[in-house]
C-alpha cells in the first residue's frame, strides 16, 4: 500500500450507512429504556386561544412569526454547516492537494491547523445566518445586546473554538494513526471522559466568560429554593443568579455541574419579573431534574449511544478517505472525520431530544406535585412563552425533530390534567 495520493476511487458507503442507521435505532431504544416515562396521568394539548387573550390581540401572531423565521434560519444555518463541511471532507482540487500535502509534512502540527482552519471557516460560513438571527432578535425585542457586544461575544466564541478544534482534531489524528481499526473504541474513550470533565468544568470555566454569576444573597427567593430542596430532599449545591439581561429578555433558569461544580443558576430577569409562585413554579422545575438525575441520564444515555455512532463515524471518515484517495497516514482524515461527527449529532440529536422532551413534562409533573399549584405553573409557561416569543404550537414535524422541550400547550394540559384530578 503506497503512503501517497492516487487517483479517486467511488464511495463505499454501504457499511457506514448501516452503522449509523443501527446508532440511530440504538439511541431511540436507549432513550426510551432509560427515560423517566410520561407523567402518570393523562393529558391533552390545551387550546392556544383561552390562553393568550389576555397577552394582547397580537401575541400569537407576533411568536408564530417570529418562531417561523427563526426556524427557517436554524435550517439555514445546519443546511451552511453541513455543506462546507461536505465540501471540505470531499472536494480534493488542486488547491486543496497542495494544502494537505503541506499539512502532511507535519502531520500534527498539520492535524492541528486543520482544526483552526475548520473552527474559521465555519465560523464564517454560519455568520449570514448568525447575523440574520441577530437582526431578527433586536426587531422583535427579544435580543437587547448591542452590535458591538454581539460581536465581542462572537469573536471570544471564535477564539474558543479555534483553541477546542485544534486539540480536537490533534487528538483525533493521534487516536487515528495510533490506534487505526479500533479508532472507535478510543475515540469513545476520550468523548465520554471529555462529556464529564465538561459537566464539571463548563460552569466554572466556560460560562463565567460570557456572563457574571453572583450567589443569591439571603432573602426570599433564597430560603423558598432551600425550602422546596428540603421538601423533594435533595442538595441543589450553591444557587446563582445570572446576567441574561445583558443579552436577552428571556426567562429561564437550569442546572448544572457535577461534585463541586454543581448549581442552581436562575436569570436575573426572572428573579425581577417573575411573581414569587410563578418563580416557585420555575425553581420547582429545576429542583426536579436534580431528584431524578437528569444530568447523570443524559450522560448515561451518551455513554451507551456513543461507541456505535463512533464506529459509524469511523467507518464513514475511512470510506471517504478512501474515495478521495487521500495519504492513508495523513492529517487530511481530520475532514471526513468532522463531517461524520456533524451527520452523527444531528441524527442523534433526534432520539436526545425525544428524551429530553419526556424529562421536561416529568419535571413538570414533579413540580406540580412539590408546589401543588397549576395555576401558577400555567402562568409561569404563559409568560416564557410571550417573554421568550416561543410558538405555544411549533409545527408537528420540527417539534419530532428539533423540539428539547414539550411544546407550551403540552404543558398547559398537563397543568390543567393536573388541576381536575387535585380539587380542592
Ligand atoms: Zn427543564
Amino acid at each position: 500500500m503506497t503512503s501517497a495520493s492516487g487517483p479517486r476511487r467511488s464511495l463505499n458507503a454501504r457499511a457506514p450507512v448501516a452503522a449509523a442507521l443501527a446508532a440511530v435505532a440504538v439511541a431511540f431504544f436507549v432513550g426510551w429504556a432509560t427515560g423517566p416515562g410520561s407523567p402518570p396521568i393523562e393529558f391533552d394539548r390545551a387550546d392556544a386561544a383561552a390562553y393568550f387573550e389576555h397577552s394582547g390581540p397580537n401575541t400569537l401572531d407576533t411568536a408564530e412569526r417570529y418562531r417561523s423565521r427563526s426556524r427557517a434560519i436554524g435550517l439555514f444555518a445546519l443546511a451552511s454547516e453541513i455543506a462546507l463541511l461536505a465540501f471540505l471532507a470531499f472536494y480534493r482540487g488542486p488547491p486543496m492537494r497542495r494544502l494537505l500535502d503541506r499539512a502532511s509534512l507535519r502531520p500534527y502540527r498539520g492535524a492541528a491547523a486543520i482544526g483552526a482552519l475548520l473552527a474559521v471557516t465555519l465560523a464564517l460560513a454560519g455568520l449570514p445566518a448568525s447575523l440574520l438571527s441577530f437582526d431578527l432578535g433586536r426587531d422583535y425585542g427579544l435580543i437587547t445586546q448591542t452590535p458591538g457586544g454581539w460581536a465581542g461575544d462572537k469573536l471570544l466564541s471564535l477564539g474558543f473554538s479555534v483553541l477546542l478544534f485544534s486539540i480536537a482534531a490533534l487528538v483525533a489524528f493521534a487516536a487515528w494513526r495510533r490506534f487505526r481499526g479500533r479508532f472507535w473504541v478510543a475515540a469513545s474513550l476520550i468523548a465520554m471522559a471529555f462529556a464529564v470533565i465538561w459537566l464539571w468544568l463548563w460552569p466554572i470555566a466556560v460560562s463565567p466568560l460570557f456572563n457574571r454569576f453572583e450567589p443569591l444573597p439571603p432573602g426570599p427567593v433564597r430560603s423558598e429554593v432551600l425550602d422546596l430542596a428540603d421538601r423533594a430532599g435533595v442538595d441543589v449545591g450553591e444557587v446563582y443568579s445570572v446576567d441574561a439581561s445583558r443579552r436577552s429578555v428571556a426567562l429561564n433558569a437550569y442546572v448544572h455541574g457535577i461534585g463541586s461544580s454543581k448549581r442552581m443558576v436562575i436569570y436575573d430577569n426572572a428573579l425581577e419579573t417573575l411573581p414569587p409562585d410563578r418563580l416557585s413554579a420555575l425553581i420547582a422545575h429545576e429542583l426536579a431534574h436534580v431528584e431524578s438525575k437528569d444530568l447523570y441520564r443524559g450522560l448515561g444515555f451518551a455513554v451507551l449511544v456513543i461507541p456505535l455512532a463512533a464506529l459509524a463515524l469511523q467507518l464513514g471518515a475511512a470510506a471517504i478517505s478512501r474515495r478521495n484517495a487521500d495519504r492513508a497516514d495523513g492529517p487530511s482524515i481530520v475532514l471526513p472525520l468532522a463531517l461524520g461527527l456533524a451527520v452523527m449529532s444531528l441524527l442523534i440529536s433526534v432520539p436526545a431530544n425525544r428524551l429530553s422532551r419526556e424529562i421536561e413534562i416529568r419535571a413538570d409533573y414533579r413540580a406540580l406535585e412539590l408546589t401543588d399549584d397549576p395555576g401558577a405553573m400555567i402562568g409561569l409557561q404563559r409568560r416564557i412563552a410571550v417573554s421568550n416569543l416561543s410558538d405555544p404550537d411549533p409545527p408537528a414535524l420540527w417539534q419530532a425533530l428539533f423540539g428539547t422541550h414539550p411544546a407550551t400547550l403540552d404543558r398547559f394540559g398537563l397543568a390543567e390534567a393536573w388541576r381536575r384530578e387535585h380539587p380542592e
